[in-house]
């Protein structure tokens, strides 16, 4: 067991928290306001290799793993700027195609995944089945050599900045006629596939949106992988996507936590500053405590991850993913509420920025996957309580 960084890892989270800087939560925040999107940074991470540091060099990647990916994104989130499509892209997507997709899938996809050209969205959830993908009614049915792909999406994140969404569906069995699970790469400019904005209260510049898919054709190459392995696939994809979203928290509740200290630090208005008042710095120091633990989580899992890689292990990585999410998500609930309440009315004002933060930290605690459904996982694959659903 290791708990320091390597010189690698210090030298990246050095140069990533530079280029943060570049930018910061006024970019962001400009962005998110004005319907832009994080265009510049994107690209430029991508082009200092950021963005694909996890995907096998072979494929332009930078061949290290989620741990240094989890980098990138926490620390750009600590700077105000985390890009979500991280999230997606290179994490999930990315993941999922590099262990199942065939070598002509890798080598379609990998290199534009990983030089950050290419985005790729990642669709799940369903109006009617929310959190119980048991119930997705995306269907594939065969016709001839072809897929065709009837269903409807909601709250996916960046299709219009997507070369492709990675939809999950699921196909017939011929012989039974029960539908198993499996993962489509979906070009957003094929004939059938739309997709319409839901309006957020979130301030974020990444948009979410309802996707229809009426009689999308599809080749026989977009099914990834081999067609009996989706739910391995869900679940490669799934603990990267927990471990970038609990990078993206940790990353924002730093930044709200050091927003908030260095104003405790300054503002006085008895004979001390603010942050010398034990009911100001006790729950400032809890947030601290609260948010390494969290950070801790997240290593742990971003290592199993990196690890079962190799010898097929996701189990442990599984348990710990969903547990770093939820710490994650409820550090980062309470650093922008204590820094909210550590600023007073400033807290609430525009310039000071981190009222706008709320809604945001808020979504970690519902995306990609609920607090209440990990709390389920954890009561029965770790406590092996039974199940109410
Ligand atoms: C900003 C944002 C971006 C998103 N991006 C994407 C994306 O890119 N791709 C994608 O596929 N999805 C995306 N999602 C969807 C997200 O994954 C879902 O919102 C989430 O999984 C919850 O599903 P739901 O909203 O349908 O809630 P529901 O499933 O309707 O749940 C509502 C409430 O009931 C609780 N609940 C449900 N079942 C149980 C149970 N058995 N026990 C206890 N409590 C339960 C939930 O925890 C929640 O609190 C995004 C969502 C948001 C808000």
């Amino acid at each position: 067991m290791n708990f320091t960084e390597t010189d690698e890892q210090l030298a990246l989270r050095a140069a990533v928290a530079e280029l943060g800087a570049k930018y910061g939560y006024s970019y962001f925040l400009k962005q998110a306001r004005s319907g832009g999107r994080l265009t510049e940074l994107w690209q430029e991470a991508a082009r200092l290799g950021f963005i694909g540091v996890n995907l096998p060099e072979e494929y332009g990647g930078g061949g290290a793993g989620m741990y240094e990916l989890a980098i990138v994104l926490e620390e750009l989130a600590a700077a105000g700027c985390g890009l979500l499509m991280m999230v997606v892209s290179p994490a999930i997507c990315g993941t999922i195609i590099a262990r199942f997709g065939t070598p002509e899938q890798k080598q379609h996809w990998l290199p534009k995944l990983a030089s950050g050209s290419s985005i790729m969205a990642f669709g799940i959830t369903e109006p009617d089945a929310g959190s119980n993908s048991h119930k997705l009614t995306t269907v594939a049915t065969r016709d001839g050599d072809s897929w065709v792909l009837n269903g409807r999406k909601i709250y996916i994140s960046g299709v219009d900045e997507a070369e492709a969404v990675l939809i999950v569906g699921r196909t017939a069995d011929a012989k039974t006629g029960k539908l198993r699970p499996a993962l489509f790469a979906v070009p957003t400019d094929t004939p059938g596939f739309s997709f319409r904005p839901l309006e957020m209260d979130i301030v974020m510049p990444e948009k979410q949106y309802l996707l229809f898919l009426d009689d999308v054709k599809l080749p026989a190459s977009a099914l990834i992988g081999d067609e009996g392995a989706a739910l391995l696939q869900l679940f490669a994809g799934l603990n990267p996507e927990r471990i970038m979203a609990s990078a993206m928290a940790t990353g924002s509740a730093r930044y709200a936590l050091d927003k908030a200290i260095s104003y405790a630090r300054e503002r006085t208005v008895w004979s001390v500053p603010i942050g010398a008042h034990q009911g100001l710095a006790h729950p400032l120091a809890q947030v601290k405590i609260e948010l390494e633990l969290a950070r801790l989580m997240m290593q742990k899992a971003a290592t199993l991850q990196d690890r079962s890689a190799d010898v097929g292990a996701d189990q442990a990585a599984g348990e710990a993913a969903n547990m770093a999410k939820y710490a994650a998500a409820e550090a980062s609930v309470r650093a922008v509420d204590q820094a909210v309440q550590s600023m007073g009315g400033n807290g609430l004002t525009k310039e000071y920025g981190v009222a706008s933060l709320l809604a945001l930290s808020r979504t970690t605690r519902i995306a990609p996957v609920s607090r209440e459904m990990i709390l389920n996982f954890v009561a029965q694959n770790s406590l092996g309580l039974p199940k109410s659903y």
